[in-house]
């Protein structure tokens, strides 16, 4: 038995090392002795979406994101049957935004997968910042976020509410979306390494959308932990 992920686009989207969030997943399976396969998506190559058990999308600057857009588009009805089906997908970023129904820049419109009811449209600063999140299910997320787009994600469910930082927009205090079997989301940094609640939860649904146990043997994660609280000592915790 192997996992198998979709990386789409490294060259283009793969910002902050995105890829370390694949590294994690990797390194978390390897320990416990799960294989897993990593396919690289470059230009127009095209997928069997249902043969994944992962498909991720890094983030990237707007001209990356132009560049990525009709490849995404030309792929857009598998990509949203993989995900109603319960594909498990992570979108960071600009992967995030191209999720949604479009991102809006000033001169022009980037057309989204419409997989996500959200909008982005770009604001005339970046919103660059530490960020420290509260998820009911995973305690705090901490991670990295640097973006022109502010998004509205109307009745979806956040990844969490902003304890620091800006967040999907910098006024509704909540950061990033959770659908199904999605998570998407502002942070970089990379997101997983730090967060390893969240990458075993990620493991978790890779295991149940394939029918295996998803019990997952402990791991060691004093490091993880530590690194993680650093984050929630340092712009949280001190604070109070
Ligand atoms: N280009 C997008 C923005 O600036 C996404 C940036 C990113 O992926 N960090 O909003």
């Amino acid at each position: 038995m192997k996992l198998r992920i979709a990386h789409l686009y490294p060259d283009l989207l793969n910002l902050y090392g995105d890829i370390g969030n694949i590294t994690t997943i990797r390194k978390r399976c390897e320990w416990r002795d799960i294989q897993t396969q990593v396919d690289s998506v470059y230009g127009n190559k095209k997928i069997t979406f249902t043969d994944y058990d992962l498909v991720f999308l890094g983030g990237g600057s707007d001209r990356e994101q132009l560049l990525v857009r009709d490849k995404l588009i030309s792929m857009k009805k598998e990509i949203s049957a993989y995900v109603e089906n319960g594909g498990v997908l992570v979108a960071v970023c600009g992967g995030y935004q191209l999720l949604g129904s479009y991102y809006k820049l000033e001169k022009e419109t980037i057309q989204g997968l419409e997989i996500l009811d959200i909008q982005t449209e770009v604001g005339d600063t970046r919103l660059i910042s530490n960020v420290v999140l509260e998820n009911e299910q995973f305690g705090t997320i901490v991670g990295f976020e640097n973006h022109g787009g502010r998004t509205n994600i109307n009745n979806h469910t956040p990844l969490g509410k902003v304890l620091y930082g800006n967040g999907n927009n910098g006024k509704d205090g909540y950061e990033g979306v959770v659908y199904k079997n999605v998570i998407a989301t502002y942070l970089h940094g990379s997101l997983l390494p730090k967060n390893p609640v969240l990458s075993d939860h990620i493991i978790k649904m890779m295991l149940e959308q394939r029918g295996l146990p998803s019990e997952l043997k402990p791991l060691d994660d004093s490091i993880e932990n530590e690194a993680h609280k650093y984050i929630v000592d340092r712009f949280v915790n001190s604070k109070k």
